[in-house]
């Protein structure tokens, strides 16, 4: 056995290691992960260090936190139902608003069952570990967002990952579970928000239903954006009715913060009883719910919002490779570029917010060392100026820092 403290005699050594890490980035330059955005202009710009700034990191995808009709329904709900709801539903009772967004997305979706959470972290946390125990089998794709693996864990059930979007490898995985059992659930998402890339979904769906596996599919970052209604991508790709529970995110398209589940299986319901996430944590405050049930109707009756998404998609993507940019090569609107190790993708992520962008920046365990991505995720809200302002910039940093564009890295993007 490994004597305690082996790895450091005191607790607080892991956070010194951490700052000792953020001192060898200049003092005074911004640092990811500790951004202050001092004022929000709009779904497109907000200020940083004093500077006006086009926001391209905020998975703000159809731009709705600035939408009237979504601001208004936030101030009315405050007024009407106050500022919060300082408690869980299963001990504060439940707001007729809770419920009526229950309904509207479990209509939404043309499913039966819907129940909403406090964040999208805790949908994935109450619905894998509401549904899974130990002695069950959760199977994820390893490129699993880490709400998914934290769910996993705390199951408690045995956990598997299959090889990223790899239907084979899944079924050989699933294969060598006992058969004619129905205690395991395979989780993945419908994009994968590091490079943007989209599940082979009715593969996947075949082969749960080949080995007796419920499918849960994790649609953050495609709600809003693909399938003829924005369903995400299980209805682009025609297998919404082969996915037993659809997870959701408040936080992306939907313009707030919370998460949901839908589901045809009436058994959905006893989550709120079992799932730890759900019963010992507050549910979300009026103005979230009232505001993200105005975003769904908005979402539900205007489509042009999607078709500006992929517009405003294809035109970075094409202005970013114009410039000579690598960018991941994927069907989605999140444009993810490589730029190597980790010092020098700081720096220039420090450059291009100097220069008035600011994008994400995936470091280490977000990705593997040696390939961090600066990622922009489009909006809906940029105006084409403000995409060829942003793609002008990042091109620009990206080429003086000497990151290359490499063959094949062709978008085949085609406005899903
Ligand atoms: N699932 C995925 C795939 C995500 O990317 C995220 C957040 N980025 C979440 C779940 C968690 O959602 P939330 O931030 O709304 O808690």
């Amino acid at each position: 056995m490994i004597p305690r403290g082996a790895s450091g005699s005191d607790l607080l050594d892991k956070l010194r290691a951490l700052a000792a890490r953020r001192a060898e980035v200049d003092a005074d330059a911004a640092f990811p992960g500790d951004t202050i955005i001092d004022e929000v202009l709009s779904a497109s710009e907000v200020v940083i260090q004093g500077r006006r700034t086009l926001m391209l990191g905020s998975n703000n995808y159809l731009g709705l936190t600035f939408h009237p009709e979504v601001r208004a329904a936030a101030r009315e709900a405050v007024d009407r139902w106050g500022a919060g709801t300082t408690g869980s539903r299963v001990a504060n009772g439940t707001l007729a608003i809770h419920t009526a967004l229950e309904r509207e997305l479990a209509a939404h979706f043309g499913k039966r069952h819907a129940v909403i959470f406090t964040t999208g972290y805790q949908a994935n946390l109450s619905v894998v570990a509401g549904l899974c125990r130990a002695g069950d089998v959760v199977i994820v794709d390893a490129d699993s967002h880490a709400s998914i693996y934290d769910a996993a864990r705390l199951s408690g059930a045995t956990t598997i990952a299959f090889r990223h979007n790899s239907p084979e490898d899944l079924a050989r995985k699933l294969a060598r579970l006992p058969s004619g059992r129905r205690d395991r659930l395979v989780v993945i998402e419908g994009v994968y928000s590091v490079r943007g890339d989209v599940a082979p979904l009715k593969e996947i769906a075949a082969v749960c239903r080949e080995h007796g596996a419920y499918l849960m599919v994790d649609e953050a970052h495609s709600f809003g954006a693909y399938g003829p209604r924005g369903l995400g991508r299980a209805e682009a790709e025609g297998v919404l009715d082969a996915v037993d529970f659809t997870v959701g995110t408040f936080s992306k398209a939907l313009g707030n913060v919370g998460g949901f589940c839908v589901s045809d299986r009436p058994e959905l319901d006893s989550l709120r009883l079992l799932a730890r996430s759900y019963v010992f944590t507050a549910s979300g405050s009026p103005a979230t719910i009232a505001s993200v049930r105005a975003a769904l109707r908005v979402i539900a009756r205007d489509s042009s919002l999607r078709e500006r998404l992929w517009a405003n998609t294809r035109r970075l993507r094409a202005r970013l490779e114009a410039g000579g940019c690598l960018v991941e090569p994927v069907e989605s609107p999140i444009v993810s570029i490589p730029v190597g190790e980790e010092l020098p993708a700081v720096a220039l992520w420090q450059r291009l917010l100097e220069a008035g962008v600011y994008v994400n920046i995936m470091l280490p365990p977000a990705c593997p060392h040696g390939a961090c991505l600066l990622r922009a995720s489009c909006s809906a809200a940029y105006t084409t100026e403000e995409i060829d302002r942003a793609a002008k910039v990042i091109a620009g940093v990206v080429r003086e820092a000497g990151v290359r564009r490499t063959a094949g890295a062709e978008s085949p993007i085609d406005g899903g």
